[in-house]
């Protein structure tokens, strides 16, 4: 580890050379490489975790320029996962970054999840963020999604005794409720910001900084400039959740 790099991370008081230790044997996962996953993904590598693997499976369009940042006009076409960690290599050669050019799945999330310590959701869509939730509870894995169009954004950091996603809505909604970026358009530094949020959650949960009993849900609304957050605590756990603690 190259320490002078991390100086500033070490000299925050809640990390330390200790903390810094730890997220440098760190193996995060993130599932996106979209607007959230290009600065979640930066914010992992900024903070020294030393075990960063991406699934991602598309490739680099014109129209993603506005808020995925790690992409320039001479990449279009090529894989976002191969050239994202193409470059996180360079910005931080002494981490592990790895990629699958992969759709996620449940066979995939059965067989690799547990390598993992955090996970990422990066994908902006309802169907991916329960099939990763539910692994998630299954491997008892810490996991942090978000979903952000326009100007506002919400997400949540589910820790393993925390209330899972279907706590908080037992059944995944219809993708044709969710509101799209590619039909409300999004602004990038909207998702750059959740992309960020997540990153910090990650690195919280790496380090066991949240003592909050709960689930804190973290919403903004970039327009009127305010955030809120709200946190779930277990009246009851969710039938899915009961049948994978329990069992
Ligand atoms: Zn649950």
């Amino acid at each position: 580890m190259q320490n002078d790099r991390y100086l500033r991370n070490i000299k925050l008081t809640e990390l330390g050379e200790y903390g810094q230790e730890v997220l440098f044997k760190a193996k995060a996962l993130v599932v996106g490489a979209g607007g959230l996953g290009c600065s979640a993904l930066y914010g992992l590598a900024c903070a020294g975790i030393g075990n960063i693997h991406l699934l991602d499976h598309d490739v680099i369009e014109l129209s993603n320029l506005n808020r995925q940042f790690a992409y320039t006009p001479s990449d279009l076409t090529k894989l976002k996962a191969s050239t994202i960690v193409q470059k996180l290599t360079q910005f931080a050669p002494d981490l592990k970054i790895s990629f699958d050019a992969v759709k996620v799945t449940d066979e995939w999330l059965d067989q690799y999840l547990s390598i993992y310590d955090v996970v990422l959701d990066c994908c902006d869509n309802f169907f991916a963020t329960y099939m990763i939730g539910d692994a998630c509870v299954k491997h008892k894995k810490k996991f942090i999604t978000v979903s952000a169009v326009a100007w506002r954004g919400q997400g949540y950091a589910v820790l393993p005794d925390s209330p899972c996603h279907r706590c908080l809505l037992p059944e995944c909604p219809e993708e044709s409720d969710a509101p799209r970026s590619a039909d409300y358009g999004i602004l990038g530094a909207v998702a750059h910001t959740f992309g960020s949020w997540q990153a910090t959650e990650a690195i919280k949960a790496l380090l066991d900084l949240d003592k909050e009993q709960g689930t804190r849900l973290t919403s903004y609304d970039a327009k009127i400039g305010r955030w809120k957050t709200m946190t779930r605590s277990y009246s009851q756990q969710c039938k899915f959740h009961q049948s994978v603690i329990h069992k």
